[in-house]
């Protein structure tokens, strides 16, 4: 989801309003370029009477536009500052040219009450001028798209296939590929990150070979063959062939516990009741209730949300928070098994 804010001056009696616009956007096909594609598009929405005088206010009279987004899982937010100066009409310089920035703000969920300001402060994020993956991996920790990791992985890989390839994606997730299965382990074995030797140590990571990844148990959907962003969508076809003829071998290591604690929150928040159990390799929800006693009858096992976040290249916690309020929507009966 992201809110889209302009505020624009009258072009008549110089008033100047703001607009707000709330927008969803599909997860699965959001790229970076999307997103900046969005930001573009964020002056044309302005469309209002003036307030003052009842003159009608367009992308023409927009002096400022922001557009915040944030990530599906709370793994942070990203606000691009559009200003086009020139427009004010106290601006000093008219050839001033329009400019954009960008603020990214680590672990925060978007709040669509909160007013964005129209340049960024960096009081509580970093503030860029340039956006891309580098920037969105260094400040908030993960791939803008895990989609798009795995394919750039697989590029390196081919181009250099001597010893793997490998990638965080983000927060207890984890990504290697190499020529098999093997060779793959050993590469796991092997790489030099303090994180995923204690999450793996522990006993918390779940291993999905991508090509395994089908989670045939999830209960919120009955053609999971078919759900919405799995991996043979954008997977590149020379990547897909060679893990098809064996030729590569791709799996995810993901971290169970992110997901139940997201999962928890997600149920909480709606005032679920459930039970949870744990063996050595997967956790069950069960007994999810409502506050009406209204149960969800199948239960969830997380390493099905786990394979489905490999599955369709979405973070795990996302998959976490998206089955969640599936499973809460099932009880509400606003959200029907697909
Ligand atoms: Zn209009
Ligand atoms: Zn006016």
């Amino acid at each position: 989801m992201y809110v889209a804010d302009v505020r624009c001056e009258c072009g008549l009696c110089r008033h100047t309003q703001m607009q707000r616009f709330y927008h969803s956007t599909p997860l699965h096909p959001l790229t970076l370029a999307h997103l900046g594609k969005l930001v573009g598009e964020v002056p044309q929405k302005a469309d209002y009477a003036c307030e003052n005088c009842g003159e009608h206010v367009g992308p023409e009279q927009v002096v400022d536009a922001v557009l915040t987004y944030g990530f599906p899982d709370d793994s942070g937010v990203i606000r691009a500052f559009v200003s086009i100066p020139h427009r004010r009409h106290d601006a000093l310089q008219s050839s001033e040219a329009p400019k954009v920035e960008y603020e990214l703000i680590s672990r925060r969920r978007l709040d669509p009450q909160e007013l964005p300001g129209w340049e960024p402060v960096g009081e509580r994020g970093v503030v860029k001028k340039r956006l891309d993956e580098a920037v969105v991996e260094r400040i908030l920790g993960r791939a803008f798209s895990p989609k798009l990791l795995w394919v750039e992985l697989f590029e390196d890989w081919v181009e250099d296939p001597d010893g793997g390839a490998y990638a965080c994606a983000a927060p207890g997730y984890w990504f290697f590929i190499d020529q098999s299965e093997d060779l793959t382990g050993e590469l796991a074995e092997s790489i030099d990150d303090a994180d995923f030797c204690d999450a793996s140590d522990a006993g918390d990571l779940m291993v999905i070979p991508l090509l395994e990844s089908i989670p045939s148990a999830l209960a919120t959907h009955r053609y999971p063959e078919q759900m919405p962003g799995h991996w043979r969508e954008w997977m590149s076809e020379s990547a897909r062939e060679a893990l098809d003829a064996g030729d590569a071998w791709a799996e995810a290591h993901v971290s169970r516990s992110g997901v139940v604690e997201i999962m928890r929150e997600t149920f909480d928040l709606a005032r679920l009741t459930y039970k949870i159990d744990e063996t050595a390799v997967d956790v069950f929800f069960s007994e999810i209730t409502t506050p009406g006693e209204e149960v969800y009858g199948r239960g969830v096992a997380v390493s099905s949300v786990l394979r489905r976040a490999v599955y369709t290249g979405i973070t795990p916690q996302e998959s976490g928070r998206l089955t969640a309020e599936e499973i809460v929507g099932m009880l509400l009966r606003v959200w029907e098994p697909k």
